[in-house]
């Protein structure tokens, strides 16, 4: 069986729905959404930087080197793309905001989980600057004025370590379902249910971040199988759940992990958070 083949198909597959549902989305609710946003979604703690003040506090861009690449830290720019879904932004709050009608829906009101300003400051501490912008300028507004700030480096940045960073800290506020949101539309991994199967996990792996060496290993687990139908994708039972975060944790530490319950961060602690 060429697993090559089949894991280029999962991923086009993959990419063609997405890409046609982020469409829909965006073609559906531009004209529709935004109205129904403005009356019911924004409160009155919306960030209010004027211009003044963000010439006066906002740090200049950055420029700094993670895993032999080379990044820049954006504080201030346009956010071009929704920090969530990565569909471009077209009016200007979503673009102040840098996430869309749609996506700041998902979440954005939930504060279900205790906060942790403290924790949330740990998680930028890769970038003390960022860290330092925070406390000063955000952290004497408010936990929800931080959050809005943090989704607005976020989409700046989107797709470098700043938005990992921006995430987990905007997870350390509380907002988890938004942190969820955040990280959807970039993780490595899907774990999803198929109703054909239900002893099993099908799972889907970002063909960028494919690794033959999880591959080896995950296949060699009893029951692990791949199939073209339904869909084409990678079976694992779910009797080998532990083995299969194990692998999972061993290979893609640190990058992110979309499940029925949520997107998540792939660490030792997501599994125990998991199991508990
Ligand atoms: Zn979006």
């Amino acid at each position: 069986m060429n697993t090559n083949t089949l894991f280029d198909e999962v991923f086009s597959d993959s990419a063609t729905s997405e890409a046609i549902v982020g469409e829909t989305i965006m073609n559906s609710s531009i004209d529709s959404e935004i109205n129904v946003e403005e009356q019911t979604e924004v409160p009155p703690e919306e960030p209010t930087v004027s211009l003044a003040e963000s010439v006066v506090t906002t740090p200049a861009n950055l420029k700094y080197y993670k895993g032999g690449q080379r990044y820049e830290l954006m504080f201030s720019g346009v956010c071009s793309h929704c920090a969530h879904c990565g569909q471009p932004l077209t009016d200007a709050e979503s673009m102040q905001r840098g996430i869309g009608p749609v996506c700041s829906k998902k979440g954005y009101k939930d504060e279900v989980e205790p906060r942790d300003d403290v924790e949330a400051i740990m998680a930028l501490a890769e970038f003390p600057e960022l860290a330092d912008y925070m406390v000063k300028c955000y952290k004497p507004k408010g936990n929800r004025d931080m959050v809005n700030a943090l989704v607005r480096i976020a989409s700046l940045n989107r797709r470098t370590p700043v938005h990992a960073a921006c995430t987990d800290a905007v997870d350390a506020l509380g907002y988890t379902k938004l942190a969820s949101a955040l990280r959807e539309s970039i993780s490595s991994i899907e774990i999803y249910e198929v109703a054909e199967k239900p002893d099993f996990y099908a799972m889907w792996i970002k063909k960028h971040d494919f690794s033959w060496s999880f591959w080896s290993q995950l296949k060699n687990q009893p029951g692990v199988h791949m199939t073209k139908f339904p869909k084409p994708a990678t079976f694992i039972p779910k009797s080998q759940r532990k083995e299969l975060a194990k692998l999972l944790i061993s290979h893609y530490s640190g990058l992110y992990i979309k499940t029925p319950k949520g997107s998540h961060k792939i660490t030792e602690a997501w599994f125990g958070k998991m199991n508990s």
